[in-house]
Protein backbone atom coordinates (compact mmCIF):
# COMPACT_ATOMS: atom_id res chain seq x y z
CA UNK A 1 0.00 0.00 0.00
CA UNK A 2 1.11 3.64 -0.85
CA UNK A 3 -0.13 5.93 1.10
CA UNK A 4 0.61 9.98 0.59
CA UNK A 5 1.80 11.76 3.14
CA UNK A 6 -1.57 13.99 3.61
CA UNK A 7 -3.74 11.19 3.11
CA UNK A 8 -6.72 11.85 6.28
CA UNK A 9 -7.18 8.70 8.61
CA UNK A 10 -10.62 7.96 7.55
CA UNK A 11 -12.09 4.60 8.42
CA UNK A 12 -14.40 2.60 6.39
CA UNK A 13 -17.46 4.45 7.88
CA UNK A 14 -15.79 7.85 7.14
CA UNK A 15 -14.84 9.04 10.85
CA UNK A 16 -11.73 11.24 10.51
CA UNK A 17 -9.68 10.93 12.87
CA UNK A 18 -7.84 13.59 14.48
CA UNK A 19 -6.68 12.82 18.06
CA UNK A 20 -4.28 10.53 19.23
CA UNK A 21 -4.56 9.39 23.22
CA UNK A 22 -0.54 8.75 23.74
CA UNK A 23 0.23 6.36 27.11
CA UNK A 24 3.47 7.37 27.95
CA UNK A 25 4.05 4.79 31.20
CA UNK A 26 1.63 1.61 32.43
CA UNK A 27 3.35 2.38 36.01
CA UNK A 28 0.69 4.33 38.74
CA UNK A 29 1.43 5.56 42.20
CA UNK A 30 -2.86 4.32 43.01
CA UNK A 31 -4.69 1.39 42.93
CA UNK A 32 -7.85 2.67 41.84
CA UNK A 33 -10.14 -0.63 42.09
CA UNK A 34 -11.22 -0.02 38.73
CA UNK A 35 -8.77 0.08 36.41
CA UNK A 36 -5.59 -1.78 38.40
CA UNK A 37 -5.18 -4.89 40.46
CA UNK A 38 -4.20 -4.58 44.13
CA UNK A 39 -1.39 -6.50 44.46
CA UNK A 40 1.56 -8.23 41.67
CA UNK A 41 1.06 -5.93 39.69
CA UNK A 42 3.29 -6.73 36.28
CA UNK A 43 4.36 -3.33 34.80
CA UNK A 44 6.08 -3.52 31.44
CA UNK A 45 9.96 -3.56 31.69
CA UNK A 46 11.50 -0.32 30.83
CA UNK A 47 13.32 -1.41 27.91
CA UNK A 48 10.05 -2.00 26.48
CA UNK A 49 8.39 1.51 26.62
CA UNK A 50 8.87 3.81 24.12
CA UNK A 51 11.28 6.70 24.31
CA UNK A 52 10.29 10.20 23.65
CA UNK A 53 12.29 10.46 20.76
CA UNK A 54 10.40 7.26 19.20
CA UNK A 55 6.86 8.82 20.83
CA UNK A 56 7.62 12.05 18.65
CA UNK A 57 8.42 10.33 15.21
CA UNK A 58 5.28 8.32 15.44
CA UNK A 59 3.14 11.84 16.19
CA UNK A 60 5.26 13.24 13.90
CA UNK A 61 4.16 10.72 10.93
CA UNK A 62 0.35 10.96 12.47
CA UNK A 63 0.35 14.44 12.26
CA UNK A 64 0.95 14.37 8.07
CA UNK A 65 -2.30 12.25 8.16
CA UNK A 66 -4.30 15.21 9.98
CA UNK A 67 -3.45 14.19 13.50
CA UNK A 68 -3.82 17.42 15.42
CA UNK A 69 -4.48 17.11 18.90
CA UNK A 70 -2.25 15.10 21.77
CA UNK A 71 -3.57 13.33 25.40
CA UNK A 72 -0.62 12.65 27.23
CA UNK A 73 -2.13 9.82 29.38
CA UNK A 74 -1.26 6.41 31.04
CA UNK A 75 -1.21 4.65 33.88
CA UNK A 76 -0.38 8.17 35.65
CA UNK A 77 1.39 10.55 33.22
CA UNK A 78 3.21 12.00 35.87
CA UNK A 79 5.13 9.27 37.24
CA UNK A 80 7.19 9.16 34.00
CA UNK A 81 10.86 11.03 34.51
CA UNK A 82 10.93 14.34 32.52
CA UNK A 83 7.26 14.40 31.18
CA UNK A 84 7.46 18.02 30.34
CA UNK A 85 10.86 17.26 27.74
CA UNK A 86 8.25 15.27 26.03
CA UNK A 87 5.79 17.89 25.83
CA UNK A 88 8.43 20.20 24.66
CA UNK A 89 9.01 17.89 21.55
CA UNK A 90 6.00 17.14 20.70
CA UNK A 91 5.26 20.84 21.02
CA UNK A 92 7.38 21.30 17.99
CA UNK A 93 5.61 18.58 15.75
CA UNK A 94 4.13 20.31 12.73
CA UNK A 95 0.48 20.43 12.62
CA UNK A 96 -0.01 19.91 16.40
CA UNK A 97 -2.52 22.23 17.72
CA UNK A 98 -3.18 21.16 20.98
CA UNK A 99 -1.62 19.01 23.95
CA UNK A 100 -3.53 18.12 26.71
CA UNK A 101 -2.94 15.55 29.78
CA UNK A 102 -4.93 13.27 32.08
CA UNK A 103 -3.43 13.00 35.78
CA UNK A 104 -4.85 11.92 39.00
CA UNK A 105 -3.26 14.84 40.30
CA UNK A 106 -1.34 13.76 43.07
CA UNK A 107 2.39 14.84 41.81
CA UNK A 108 0.46 18.33 40.67
CA UNK A 109 2.42 20.55 42.93
CA UNK A 110 5.52 19.52 41.96
CA UNK A 111 4.91 19.31 38.35
CA UNK A 112 2.18 21.90 37.13
CA UNK A 113 4.37 25.31 36.69
CA UNK A 114 6.73 23.27 34.80
CA UNK A 115 4.29 21.40 32.69
CA UNK A 116 2.62 24.99 32.17
CA UNK A 117 6.09 26.19 30.67
CA UNK A 118 6.86 23.56 28.57
CA UNK A 119 3.69 24.75 26.45
CA UNK A 120 1.32 21.77 28.12
CA UNK A 121 -2.23 23.45 27.28
CA UNK A 122 -5.13 21.15 28.64
CA UNK A 123 -5.53 19.82 32.06
CA UNK A 124 -7.92 16.76 33.48
CA UNK A 125 -7.68 15.87 36.87
CA UNK A 126 -9.21 12.90 37.74
CA UNK A 127 -10.70 12.89 41.39
CA UNK A 128 -13.92 10.87 42.22
CA UNK A 129 -14.20 11.47 46.24
CA UNK A 130 -13.51 14.09 48.45
CA UNK A 131 -14.26 12.17 51.71
CA UNK A 132 -10.84 10.91 52.34
CA UNK A 133 -11.95 7.96 53.70
CA UNK A 134 -14.02 7.27 49.84
CA UNK A 135 -11.17 8.12 47.67
CA UNK A 136 -9.07 5.37 49.99
CA UNK A 137 -11.58 2.90 49.62
CA UNK A 138 -11.55 3.72 45.20
CA UNK A 139 -7.82 4.06 45.00
CA UNK A 140 -6.42 2.04 47.99
CA UNK A 141 -4.15 4.96 48.88
CA UNK A 142 -4.42 8.24 50.52
CA UNK A 143 -4.51 11.52 48.74
CA UNK A 144 -7.25 13.82 48.43
CA UNK A 145 -5.04 16.83 50.19
CA UNK A 146 -2.40 16.01 47.29
CA UNK A 147 -4.69 16.20 44.92
CA UNK A 148 -6.85 18.96 45.94
CA UNK A 149 -3.24 21.09 46.39
CA UNK A 150 -2.51 19.70 42.53
CA UNK A 151 -5.71 21.77 41.35
CA UNK A 152 -5.03 25.02 43.36
CA UNK A 153 -0.92 24.41 42.17
CA UNK A 154 -2.29 24.10 38.27
CA UNK A 155 -5.04 27.19 38.71
CA UNK A 156 -1.46 29.24 40.36
CA UNK A 157 0.31 27.83 37.24
CA UNK A 158 -2.07 29.79 34.95
CA UNK A 159 -4.29 26.55 33.33
CA UNK A 160 -7.32 27.69 33.13
CA UNK A 161 -10.79 25.39 32.55
CA UNK A 162 -9.12 22.84 34.37
CA UNK A 163 -11.34 19.40 34.12
CA UNK A 164 -12.56 17.78 37.04
CA UNK A 165 -13.33 13.72 35.74
CA UNK A 166 -14.92 11.52 37.99
CA UNK A 167 -15.93 8.14 37.52
CA UNK A 168 -19.47 7.16 39.48
CA UNK A 169 -20.29 3.92 40.92
CA UNK A 170 -23.97 2.49 41.92
CA UNK A 171 -24.05 2.06 45.67
CA UNK A 172 -20.92 2.99 45.95
CA UNK A 173 -20.22 7.21 45.46
CA UNK A 174 -23.59 8.22 45.23
CA UNK A 175 -22.54 10.83 48.43
CA UNK A 176 -19.99 12.03 46.79
CA UNK A 177 -22.04 13.36 43.58
CA UNK A 178 -23.21 16.65 45.29
CA UNK A 179 -20.13 17.46 46.91
CA UNK A 180 -18.26 17.48 43.93
CA UNK A 181 -20.56 19.46 41.92
CA UNK A 182 -20.51 21.87 44.32
CA UNK A 183 -16.65 21.67 44.66
CA UNK A 184 -16.17 22.22 41.20
CA UNK A 185 -18.97 24.90 41.10
CA UNK A 186 -16.79 27.14 43.86
CA UNK A 187 -13.59 26.66 42.14
CA UNK A 188 -14.03 27.06 38.58
CA UNK A 189 -13.65 23.48 37.29
CA UNK A 190 -15.71 21.97 34.75
CA UNK A 191 -16.66 18.67 36.35
CA UNK A 192 -17.63 15.55 34.14
CA UNK A 193 -19.02 12.47 35.25
CA UNK A 194 -17.93 9.11 33.77
CA UNK A 195 -19.82 6.02 33.61
CA UNK A 196 -18.11 2.96 35.07
CA UNK A 197 -16.77 0.75 32.22
CA UNK A 198 -15.69 -2.77 31.63
CA UNK A 199 -11.85 -2.03 31.67
CA UNK A 200 -10.89 -2.85 35.18
CA UNK A 201 -8.53 -4.88 35.85
CA UNK A 202 -10.10 -7.75 38.52
CA UNK A 203 -12.84 -8.20 35.78
CA UNK A 204 -14.99 -7.22 38.55
CA UNK A 205 -17.73 -4.69 36.43
CA UNK A 206 -20.96 -5.54 36.32
CA UNK A 207 -23.33 -3.09 35.00
CA UNK A 208 -25.55 -3.05 37.70
CA UNK A 209 -22.54 -1.03 39.40
CA UNK A 210 -22.97 1.61 36.56
CA UNK A 211 -24.35 4.97 37.81
CA UNK A 212 -25.87 6.36 34.30
CA UNK A 213 -25.37 9.73 33.25
CA UNK A 214 -28.82 10.14 33.18
CA UNK A 215 -29.00 8.99 36.48
CA UNK A 216 -26.11 11.52 37.55
CA UNK A 217 -28.11 14.44 35.78
CA UNK A 218 -31.12 13.83 37.70
CA UNK A 219 -29.42 13.65 41.25
CA UNK A 220 -27.58 17.44 40.23
CA UNK A 221 -30.59 19.01 38.73
CA UNK A 222 -32.54 18.11 42.38
CA UNK A 223 -29.98 18.74 44.52
CA UNK A 224 -27.21 21.38 43.35
CA UNK A 225 -29.23 23.27 40.34
CA UNK A 226 -31.42 23.03 37.47
CA UNK A 227 -29.16 22.06 34.10
CA UNK A 228 -29.82 23.02 30.67
CA UNK A 229 -28.06 21.44 27.66
CA UNK A 230 -25.79 23.20 26.05
CA UNK A 231 -25.59 22.72 21.87
CA UNK A 232 -22.15 20.26 21.48
CA UNK A 233 -19.95 22.57 18.57
CA UNK A 234 -17.60 19.78 18.42
CA UNK A 235 -19.95 16.32 17.70
CA UNK A 236 -16.61 14.20 18.40
CA UNK A 237 -16.74 15.27 22.47
CA UNK A 238 -17.92 12.44 24.25
CA UNK A 239 -19.31 14.59 27.22
CA UNK A 240 -22.87 15.87 26.84
CA UNK A 241 -22.50 19.12 28.74
CA UNK A 242 -24.99 21.01 30.61
CA UNK A 243 -25.14 24.56 31.80
CA UNK A 244 -26.44 25.23 35.23
CA UNK A 245 -29.18 27.51 35.47
CA UNK A 246 -27.70 30.03 37.19
CA UNK A 247 -24.84 30.47 35.21
CA UNK A 248 -22.11 29.00 37.52
CA UNK A 249 -19.83 26.32 35.50
CA UNK A 250 -21.22 23.30 33.33
CA UNK A 251 -21.00 19.77 33.90
CA UNK A 252 -20.95 16.80 31.90
CA UNK A 253 -21.63 13.10 31.36
CA UNK A 254 -19.81 10.85 29.44
CA UNK A 255 -22.05 7.68 28.63
CA UNK A 256 -20.01 5.62 27.45
CA UNK A 257 -22.20 2.65 28.39
CA UNK A 258 -25.53 3.96 28.44
CA UNK A 259 -25.15 6.01 25.49
CA UNK A 260 -22.16 4.99 22.75
CA UNK A 261 -20.87 7.68 21.26
CA UNK A 262 -18.68 5.38 18.58
CA UNK A 263 -20.60 6.82 15.41
CA UNK A 264 -18.68 10.25 16.09
CA UNK A 265 -15.20 8.71 17.69
CA UNK A 266 -12.15 10.60 16.17
CA UNK A 267 -9.65 8.31 18.04
CA UNK A 268 -6.88 6.72 17.95
CA UNK A 269 -4.88 5.32 20.91
CA UNK A 270 -1.23 4.07 21.38
CA UNK A 271 0.05 2.26 24.34
CA UNK A 272 3.36 2.97 26.16
CA UNK A 273 4.88 0.17 24.74
CA UNK A 274 4.20 1.39 21.24
CA UNK A 275 0.81 -0.22 20.13
CA UNK A 276 -1.69 1.36 18.17
CA UNK A 277 -5.30 0.64 19.51
CA UNK A 278 -8.37 2.01 17.09
CA UNK A 279 -10.50 1.64 20.17
CA UNK A 280 -10.54 1.22 24.14
CA UNK A 281 -11.91 -2.00 23.71
CA UNK A 282 -10.74 -3.28 20.93
CA UNK A 283 -8.49 -6.85 20.71
CA UNK A 284 -6.12 -6.04 18.03
CA UNK A 285 -3.03 -3.70 18.25
CA UNK A 286 -0.69 -2.35 15.28
CA UNK A 287 2.98 -2.79 16.25
CA UNK A 288 4.81 0.35 15.88
CA UNK A 289 7.55 -0.16 18.08
CA UNK A 290 8.57 -2.85 15.70
CA UNK A 291 8.48 -0.32 13.00
CA UNK A 292 10.41 2.15 14.40
CA UNK A 293 13.32 -0.19 16.25
CA UNK A 294 14.12 -2.08 13.25
CA UNK A 295 14.87 0.78 10.84
CA UNK A 296 11.12 1.36 9.07
CA UNK A 297 10.26 4.12 7.46
CA UNK A 298 8.08 6.69 7.79
CA UNK A 299 5.58 5.32 5.04
CA UNK A 300 5.61 1.95 6.88
CA UNK A 301 4.26 4.01 10.31
CA UNK A 302 1.85 5.83 7.52
CA UNK A 303 0.62 2.27 6.26
CA UNK A 304 0.45 1.19 9.80
CA UNK A 305 -1.73 3.77 10.66
CA UNK A 306 -4.00 3.69 7.96
CA UNK A 307 -4.21 0.00 8.76
CA UNK A 308 -5.42 0.17 12.33
CA UNK A 309 -7.92 3.04 11.05
CA UNK A 310 -9.54 1.07 8.41
CA UNK A 311 -10.19 -1.29 10.80
CA UNK A 312 -11.94 0.21 12.94
CA UNK A 313 -15.40 -1.67 13.69
CA UNK A 314 -18.40 0.76 13.88
CA UNK A 315 -19.14 0.47 17.60
CA UNK A 316 -17.73 -1.17 20.80
CA UNK A 317 -20.45 -3.77 21.32
CA UNK A 318 -20.78 -3.96 24.54
CA UNK A 319 -24.51 -4.45 24.19
CA UNK A 320 -23.71 -7.50 22.40
CA UNK A 321 -24.28 -10.69 23.84
CA UNK A 322 -20.74 -11.61 21.93
CA UNK A 323 -18.79 -8.93 23.61
CA UNK A 324 -15.75 -9.78 25.91
CA UNK A 325 -13.81 -7.17 27.67
CA UNK A 326 -10.19 -6.43 26.31
CA UNK A 327 -7.54 -8.54 27.80
CA UNK A 328 -5.64 -5.33 28.40
CA UNK A 329 -6.80 -2.80 31.30
CA UNK A 330 -7.42 0.41 31.31
CA UNK A 331 -3.77 1.49 32.68
CA UNK A 332 -2.39 -0.83 30.66
CA UNK A 333 -4.09 1.04 27.23
CA UNK A 334 -3.87 4.70 28.53
CA UNK A 335 -7.74 6.04 29.30
N1 LIG B 1 -3.82 8.12 35.83
C1 LIG B 1 -4.48 9.16 35.15
C2 LIG B 1 -5.83 9.47 35.75
O1 LIG B 1 -6.33 8.66 36.51
O2 LIG B 1 -6.37 10.52 35.41
C3 LIG B 1 -4.61 8.91 33.66
C4 LIG B 1 -4.98 7.53 33.23
S1 LIG B 1 -6.59 6.99 33.72
C5 LIG B 1 -6.63 5.36 33.04
C6 LIG B 1 -7.61 7.99 32.67
C7 LIG B 1 -9.07 8.10 33.07
O3 LIG B 1 -9.70 6.85 32.95
C8 LIG B 1 -9.30 8.55 34.51
O4 LIG B 1 -10.17 9.65 34.54
C9 LIG B 1 -9.93 7.36 35.16
O5 LIG B 1 -10.81 7.70 36.18
C10 LIG B 1 -10.64 6.71 33.99
N2 LIG B 1 -10.90 5.28 34.16
C11 LIG B 1 -10.04 4.31 34.55
N3 LIG B 1 -10.66 3.11 34.57
C12 LIG B 1 -11.95 3.33 34.20
C13 LIG B 1 -13.09 2.48 34.03
N4 LIG B 1 -13.02 1.17 34.25
N5 LIG B 1 -14.24 3.05 33.63
C14 LIG B 1 -14.32 4.40 33.40
N6 LIG B 1 -13.28 5.24 33.52
C15 LIG B 1 -12.11 4.71 33.94
FE1 LIG C 1 -3.85 5.08 38.21
FE2 LIG C 1 -5.42 6.56 36.66
FE3 LIG C 1 -5.74 3.88 36.76
FE4 LIG C 1 -6.38 5.34 38.88
S1 LIG C 1 -7.35 5.42 36.86
S2 LIG C 1 -5.16 3.43 38.90
S3 LIG C 1 -4.91 6.94 38.79
S4 LIG C 1 -4.00 4.94 35.96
Amino acid sequence: MDIAPNTPLIDRLGRTHTSLRVSVTDRCNIRCFYCMPLENVRFKPRDELLTFEEMTRVVRVAARHGINKLRLTGGEPLVRSNLSQLIRMLKQVPGIAEIALTTNGILLPDQAADLKSAGLDRLNVSLDALSEAMFERITRRQGVQKVLAGIAAAQAAGFDNVRLNAVAIQNLTEGEIVPLANFARENDLHLRFIEFMPLDADRAWDKSQVLSGRQLREIIARDVAPLNEVKRDDQSQPAVDYQYADGVQRVGFISSVTQPFCGTCNRLRITAEGQLRNCLFGTEEWDARRIVRNAGTDADLSELLHSCVQAKKPSHGMDSPEFVPPERAMYQIGG
